[in-house]
């Protein structure tokens, strides 16, 4: 029988991620195969939270010469189209759900109310934190690691288009090194491209691993959550 490492996780997905091949937009062959893995962590008895991003719709800085926060504002936005869609895949296949935005917009979903998601993660439920912080400058990274640390979660898994941490760009660099395991000193150090600096510290300052690993194969969320060693894992044991 599968047993899962972890009792409680948040799932960060990058937009670019959620673009799937297309680079833009939502890819939604791509969001029903994800919610098909999130399916089988319910199964297992995982209790989920997901913080989304919105790199395939919106980043701040696309809006050259705008207003800095009303960029940003936008980018919170389209977390929540991004939000929506993911859940409306997990709810077409039996997954109960709940959207809380960081930034209210009740006709559309919850606001964020953090004792109302533990009851819904206590219940089963994915709940889906959308709109960021609700602050402008920060990032969906830091939504996740403060929500991360609001609920109490083991571990964050930080999906994305690489398959972990590498000490220079894959894409570019053919003798690019793969670390397996980190230190979150050492990423602010080197400045290696896991998190965003604030996102990094918060997860140090309160001591909440990241398990970074690659999207392309959708699996590799049930084999992280398994503690199958793929990716890279950053963490204060690394030192
Ligand atoms: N954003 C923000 N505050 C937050 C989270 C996000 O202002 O707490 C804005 C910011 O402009 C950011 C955009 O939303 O560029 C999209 O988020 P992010 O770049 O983190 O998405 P990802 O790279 O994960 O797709």
């Amino acid at each position: 029988m599968e047993v899962a490492k972890y009792k409680r996780i948040m799932l960060k997905i990058s937009g670019e991620a959620l673009a799937g091949d297309t680079g833009f937009g939502i890819d939604f062959e791509f969001t029903n195969v994800i919610a098909l893995q999130i399916k089988e962590l319910v199964k297992l008895g995982v209790e989920i939270g997901i913080v989304v991003g919105a790199g395939n719709i919106w980043r701040g800085r696309s809006g050259d010469g705008m207003d800095r926060t009303t960029a940003d504002y936008m980018g919170m936005m389209a977390t929540c189209i991004n939000a929506l869609a993911l859940q409306d895949s997990l709810e077409n296949i039996g997954v109960n759900t709940r959207v809380q935005t960081a930034i209210e917009m009740k006709a559309v979903a919850e606001p964020f109310i953090r004792r109302k998601a533990m009851r819904h993660l206590e219940k089963g439920r994915v709940v889906i934190f959308a709109a960021g912080t609700g602050n402008p400058y920060f990032s969906t990274d830091t939504a996740a690691a403060l929500r991360a640390a609001e609920i109490e979660a083991e571990v964050i898994l930080l999906a994305k288009k690489v398959d972990g941490v590498y000490d220079k760009d894959p894409h570019i660099y053919d003798d690019a090194k793969k670390f397996n395991k980190l230190s979150y000193i050492n990423v602010l150090e080197k400045g290696l491209q896991v998190m965003d600096s604030t996102a990094t510290s918060l997860c140090m300052d309160n001591n909440i691993p990241i398990l970074v690993f690659g999207l392309d194969k959708p699996e590799n969320i049930k084999k992280a959550v398994l503690g199958e060693k793929i990716g890279t894992l950053v963490s204060d044991s690394a030192k």
